[in-house]
């Protein structure tokens, strides 16, 4: 296997013991992963190193907020919108039997609803 060097300044990688895929450069400290590269010219797949990002490096820094999806602001809207979703679908397939049972136990009721 041949040895990696930092595509900026040439000095060794190392791989991330926290995560095998990113190789770090010891000489500038910045952080690598090896991406798959599909060259049109010859067709053929090839590893690529390409820097990655601090904001996705492995960070030691743990946030104490816990880990948000992004859907907290819709939680309970979303849950709202199913309970609503399943009456809905429960009035489509069980209304009309309902309201017939209704009317058979209120006959009174009918005429009610006829004006
Ligand atoms: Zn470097």
């Amino acid at each position: 296997m041949t040895e990696i060097r930092c595509p900026s300044c040439g000095g060794k990688l190392q791989i991330d013991k926290q995560n095998p895929k990113l190789e770090h450069c010891v000489e500038c400290n910045k952080t690598y992963t090896f991406q798959t590269v599909h060259s049109q010219e010859t067709g053929e797949e090839k590893q690529q190193l390409v820097p990655v990002p601090e904001s996705i490096t492995y960070r030691p820094i743990e946030k104490k907020e816990p880990k948000r999806t992004g859907w907290e602001p819709y939680g309970w809207k979303r849950g709202v919108a199913l309970v609503i979703l399943f009456f809905v679908l429960m009035g489509l397939m069980y209304g009309p039997k309902i309201y017939q049972r209704y009317q058979m136990d209120h006959p009174q009721t009918t005429t009610e609803s006829h004006p």
